[in-house]
């Protein structure tokens, strides 16, 4: 096999066969991330991913049950009806940047080597949906493409220029819609801390207004990590930026969930979670509502330290 570092992939995907289509990441610009810094964004040979395929179908049928799998990935691969080893996460930051001709023929060749195969999933971009027309996205989703993890992490029109995502808020309701009219089901991000002290609030609102629009599966929660190497990096440095508290973080969660009035799975269970936020919604609001009102009241009472110790700055 081979494999670019950085290798990422949703947590959820921890358990999926990882193929690499692509090195880095087509955009590589937004003020929050160092994930691709050292990688120039390159498609990988056709060839070297034909016969990575061909290996990873070898092993495919030797890969041990998971014995226990946390709540967002059990909801991933339950409600696409897929177990385990039935899914390809196409590596790396949005191998669908990838031609419509090439994704196509990778999923050709998944099914002939890796005939167990039921879902191919990878990040990408609005932009990457965009560059495709809506016949090639529906042929690709009779292909297997599905799941896709929509890098949007905000719903605010002024953070998604301050972080420079290369797509306006218009644009990303345009790009989901066209996918909407495909059977590509897909996620959307939302990263708290994101616009910074004083600025969560605003944000969640608005971004809940965005998700409104849309119908995502899921929407998966991180919090802001600064690191050194990024224009956020720079601006938290120079005084410019002004990180936001943990306490912030949870308020801004809270007002989020309570303003999404879509269908949809909340999961923050990501690593730079303070805490693991899961479950559906509209069913389960209140009781994600009283559970956080719990730590924010704890929070306050600790008088916490404004920071949890997550920077590496
Ligand atoms: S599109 Fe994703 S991987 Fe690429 S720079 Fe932005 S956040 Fe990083």
């Amino acid at each position: 096999m081979h494999y670019t570092e950085p290798i990422m992939r949703p947590p959820c995907e921890g358990y999926s066969i990882l193929i690499e289509a692509t090195a880095g990441c087509s955009h590589n610009k937004c003020t929050f991330c160092s994930a691709y810094k050292e990688t120039c964004f390159r498609i990988a040979p056709m060839e070297q991913i034909r016969q990575d395929i061909v290996e990873a179908g070898r092993f495919a049928t030797f890969m041990q049950t998971p014995r226990y799998l946390d709540a967002t990935t059990n909801y991933v691969l339950s409600s696409a009806g897929t177990k385990h080893n039935e899914r390809v996460f196409l590596l790396s930051g949005d191998a669908f940047a990838m031609s419509f001709k090439d994704l196509k023929q990778i999923a050709l060749w998944i099914h002939e080597y890796i005939p167990s195969t039921k879902v191919i999933t990878a990040f990408t971009t609005v932009n990457d949906i965009r560059r495709k027309t809506l016949e090639e996205l529906k042929e690709l989703a009779a292909l297997g493409y599905n799941d896709l993890y929509v890098g949007t992490e905000t719903g605010s029109p002024d953070i998604l220029a301050w972080i420079k995502k290369g797509h306006t808020l218009q644009d990303a309701l345009e790009q989901l819609h066209r996918l909407e009219n495909t059977s590509i089901r897909y996620s959307v991000q939302y990263i708290t801390g994101l616009a910074g002290s004083g600025n969560g609030v605003k944000n969640a609102v608005e971004s809940a207004e965005f998700f409104n629009q849309i119908h995502p599966y899921m929407i998966g929660s991180s919090s802001l990590t600064i690191f050194p190497d990024t224009e956020l990096g720079n601006a938290f440095a120079h005084g410019t930026f002004t990180e936001a508290s943990e306490l912030e973080r949870i308020e801004e969660m809270r007002v989020l969930i309570n303003h999404i009035k879509i269908n949809t799975f909340f999961s923050s269970q990501h690593i730079s979670s303070m805490i693991p936020v899961v479950g559906l919604l509209p069913n389960d609001k209140e009781r994600l509502l009283s559970n956080l009102d719990r730590v924010i009241a704890e929070l306050k009472s600790m008088k916490m330290l404004p920071k949890y110790e997550r920077n590496i700055v």
